[in-house]
């Protein structure tokens, strides 16, 4: 017997194959990490914390009373650091009194976003894998979800697919760079065609940019500084990845005033307003110099290959991402069919929990990626080589 709530969550595909819900997958594998004293290479946070001195900020604004509703749009100086963050590191020019918005991290300006221009009988694309938050809220709203694939191993789009993708009801198109689960960061020409085929197909361009600071080697390339993008692009970012402080939950939005409006109009009513004295904090974390931003990337890539040293060790096949906190490895090799599966065992097998992929895909992209496992390197170091020793031992635990 399903109750009302199971039937309108299966509406929105916001239930499990099994038929429950509750949670996320990354919900799902922090509680069986902590069940079995496991490594957390699922969910992806960091296990340290950010610049003491936006820490500290924080703690200051608390104590001198910024305790109260901020306003809807945001704090004027987090409004300002923003603008600031796009000019230095991008050229681009958002006026912080109408092109920019404070949000409850990314999640919430995605979900903004697509409540504000999809409904019934739009479609929404994203890539395949997708991050997958995008697939609820596109069902939320009442959307087609459409998808172009990436493949391993460098995980970039095929263009002529990703032409064949786009209809003229594609509304949105939802851009994820760098890219979460795969790692991959895409480059001008994959970008400008997004642009080419957005402005033929007269869609709207999301770009989920949360990874911005974290690529290992490459230019990262906002979508909006591409010739003929601005006028059609809505950029959204986050405090969380870029300072380690995913529970802050402070996100933003950038883009032409109409579109930031529409989305403002929706997110008065989710959340209204966002974390007051976090935002002040965060403004002083935007105007870290260039060393912080340049070490952040630098540690993270070290990190990378650490872990990707160790999932080799330990008989995967390793795709090497160029941003993000993950790095997808194929299990295949050890003779594993479904990945999903062995997350969900991996915890008690070896101490270390990871991500199946197929989770980020619909069926047929789930069948593509059966034997992907995601795994987040933003951990310690003495942690990441532990766990690669812990899952060396994988091949004989099976
Ligand atoms: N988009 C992507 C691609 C992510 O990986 C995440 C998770 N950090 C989010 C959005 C959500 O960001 P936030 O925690 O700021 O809501
Ligand atoms: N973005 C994080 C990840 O991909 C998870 C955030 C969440 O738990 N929703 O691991």
């Amino acid at each position: 017997m399903t109750s009302p709530w199971q039937r309108s969550a299966r509406g929105a595909n916001l239930l499990g194959a099994d038929g429950t819900l509750g949670v996320t997958i990354f919900e799902e594998m922090t509680t069986l990490a902590l069940a079995h004293g496991a490594i957390n290479l699922g969910q992806g946070f960091p296990d340290e914390d950010g610049p003491a001195v936006v820490r500290e900020a924080a703690q200051a604004a608390i104590a001198a009373g910024a305790n109260q509703y901020a306003p809807g749009k945001g704090i004027a100086d987090l409004r300002l650091a923003v603008a600031e963050h796009q000019e230095r590191f991008y050229g681009l020019t958002p006026d912080p009194e109408d092109e920019i918005i404070i949000t409850t991290g990314a999640t919430e300006a995605i979900a903004a976003t697509l409540l504000a221009l999809v409904g019934p009988g739009d479609e929404v694309l994203t890539f395949e894998p997708f991050y997958d938050s995008y697939g609820a809220i596109i069902a939320l709203a009442g959307a087609t979800h459409t998808t172009a694939p990436l493949l391993a191993p460098d995980f970039q789009p095929d263009l002529a697919a990703l032409e064949t993708a786009f209809t003229d009801r594609t509304k949105v198109v939802l851009v994820n760079n760098p890219h979460n689960p795969t790692g991959a960061v895409f480059g001008t020409a994959v970008l400008g065609e997004i642009v080419r085929l957005a402005r033929k197909h007269d869609a709207v361009i999301v770009t989920d940019e949360v990874y911005e600071h974290l690529t290992f080697g490459v230019a990262h390339i906002p979508v909006a500084t591409l010739p003929g993008a601005a006028e059609r692009t809505l950029t959204i970012s986050s405090a969380g990845k870029t300072f380690s402080f995913t529970g802050w939950k402070i996100g933003w939005l950038s883009g032409p005033a109409e579109l930031v409006a529409a989305v403002r109009t929706v997110k008065q009513f989710l959340t209204y307003s966002s974390g007051t004295p976090f935002q002040g904090a965060i403004a002083t974390g935007l105007r870290l110099g260039d060393e912080f931003y340049a070490e952040i990337a630098a540690t993270l890539a070290h990190k990378r290959d650490i872990l990707s040293a160790g999932l080799r060790a330990a008989g995967l096949d390793v795709y090497t991402p160029a941003g993000t906190y993950f790095v997808n490895a194929d299990t295949a090799p050890l003779g594993i069919t479904d990945s999903l599966d062995l997350a969900r065992r991996l915890p008690e097998l070896v101490g270390v929990a990871a991500i199946p992929v197929p989770v980020f895909c619909h069926p047929e992209g789930a069948e593509r990626t059966r034997t992907l496992l995601r795994f987040a390197f933003c951990k310690k170091v003495p942690l990441l080589e532990q766990a690669a020793a812990q899952l060396a031992t994988l091949r004989d635990r099976l």
